[in-house]
């Protein structure tokens, strides 16, 4: 009785074993993960200590360049495109409907804020495309080995 009632309370106690990460392989291609552009593979990375909650940038801990995950363009394009117009029109609408001049403010920060946001759509583009044609030639060296 004795015996069992310690059984019971060793197994309960038993340590939750987690699973282990599995150590990934830097040249094997996965979109979820940062690559860095400059060393062509996934490195190791840590978050940029001054990036804000939403940094979705890191620094390679190789060559301290940036590092991100790649991300398809094309909703960035949208967004950004959408965003903009939306400036646009309030500013538009501010100084047609409701005849506050202060409405033609949105459109320099409409300006500004589009410069920002194509240069970043610019930068992810080249990653995604400097990228996926290293995933390719990865795909294709692991085929012939
Ligand atoms: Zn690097």
């Amino acid at each position: 009785m004795e015996n069992s009632l310690r059984n019971k309370s060793i197994s309960d106690n038993r340590e939750i074993i987690l699973a282990e990460e599995q150590p990934h392989n830097p040249g094997e291609p996965d979109s979820s993960k940062p690559w860095c552009p400059t060393c062509e593979l996934h490195t190791e990375y840590h978050l940029k200590s001054r990036g804000s909650k939403t940094a979705t940038f890191y620094t390679c801990d190789v060559c301290g360049g940036r590092t991100w995950k790649p991300t398809l363009p094309l909703p960035i394009l949208i967004v950004s495109v959408l965003f903009v117009l939306f400036l646009f029109f309030m500013g538009l609408y501010a100084v047609i409907e409701l005849d506050d001049m202060e409405g033609l403010i949105m459109f320099p920060f409409g300006l500004y804020a589009g410069y920002i946001l194509y240069n970043n759509y610019k930068s992810n583009t080249k990653h995604w495309r400097t990228f996926h044609k290293w995933a390719k030639a990865q795909r294709q060296q692991a085929k012939r080995n």
